[in-house]
């Protein structure tokens, strides 16, 4: 297929070099001046997206994508296929998916879990909203990008169950690290709280996968000083989507708020960005109750 890549960051710097050396002809465009090994680079994102059969798009955020949406979708192929892989709030992902199929194009929304070392080994998984036809014609391409996708619906339900997922894992990542800080004071050993919840009913992802506690459980970030991983800055992200999203279906979510509110204080005031959010840890750890 021919592919237009926009976004060639960390996460799609190595995503369309994915692609590139599974033997599609892809044609990227950054911002920022990048070079991926198999990608011809373009000098505008239209460029990139002139005669494309699949557009995939990575970005930032919600308005950098309805903006490079703009840019792309008039000079795209009718019956083209526009995917976009970023996180963004659902609002934007059913507004760019609208823009497309106005101008006879297929869209979907497909962001990821996984991370840049998934990006990387080919091995994500994409959650998808959208036209059944388009997930039919993309899906190669996400067995090449990754190792699993689920179809979720209709424009937006990708985005919206990337969103619920990480509200998930960003609440159990705070339990997790609160229970690890009150064994600590009950003088109880962290070994013993790992070999105990992680086969018990306290058992999560963030505890049996991705232990928080230095030296217990698999290797994750905590045995590497809290380097991301998945950086707490962006956990704060997805938990702001998370909120307001619920704030426009007006669904109470009181511990998801609960767990944003705490991120933005780690992130913004205790020097949390730039560590992974399982430093909520040493963060809760090293505190009294207040
Ligand atoms: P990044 O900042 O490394 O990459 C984004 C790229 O977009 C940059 O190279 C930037 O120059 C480029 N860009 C910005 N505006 C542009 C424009 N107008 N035209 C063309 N290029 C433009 O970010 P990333 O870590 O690769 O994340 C990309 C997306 O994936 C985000 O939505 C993020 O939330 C999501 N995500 C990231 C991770 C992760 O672990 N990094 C995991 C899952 C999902």
């Amino acid at each position: 297929m021919q592919i237009g890549f926009i976004g060639l960051g960390n996460m799609g710097g190595p995503m369309a070099a994915n692609l590139a050396r599974a033997g599609h002809e892809v044609t990227g465009f950054d911002m920022a001046a990048v070079e991926i090994e198999g990608v011809a680079m373009a000098a505008s994102a239209a460029e990139a997206a002139g005669g494309a059969d699949v557009v995939v798009t990575m970005l930032p955020n919600g308005d950098i994508l309805r903006s490079v949406a703009a840019e792309i979708i008039p000079a795209m192929t009718t019956g083209a296929s526009f995917v976009d892989c970023s996180t963004v709030d659902v609002e934007s992902a059913r507004a760019v998916a609208a823009m497309a199929q106005d101008a006879g194009l297929k869209a979907l929304d497909a962001p990821v879990s996984g991370g840049v070392g998934g990006a990387t080994a080919g091995t994500l998984t994409f959650m998808v909203g959208g036209s059944e036809a388009a997930y039919e014609i993309a899906r190669p391409l996400f067995g090449i990008m990754g190792q699993k996708s689920v179809f979720c619906g209709d424009p937006g339900a990708g985005q919206a169950a990337k969103i619920c997922n990480n509200m998930i894992l960003g609440v159990t990542m705070v339990a997790t690290c609160e229970a690890f800080a009150l064994a600590d004071k009950l003088g109880l050993s962290r070994q013993a709280v790992y070999d105990v919840v992680s086969t018990s009913s306290g058992s999560s992802w963030s505890m049996n996968s991705y232990c928080p506690a230095p030296g217990v459980g698999p290797k994750s970030p905590a045995d590497n000083g809290y380097m991301p991983g998945f950086a707490a800055e962006l956990m704060l992200k997805d938990l702001r989507l998370s909120q307001q999203a619920a704030e426009a279906a007006e669904a109470d979510t009181p511990m998801g708020r609960l767990a944003e509110e705490l991120y933005t204080t780690f992130v913004e005031h205790e020097g949390g960005n730039g560590r992974d959010f399982s430093a909520m840890l040493p963060r809760l750890a090293d505190r009294t109750r207040s």
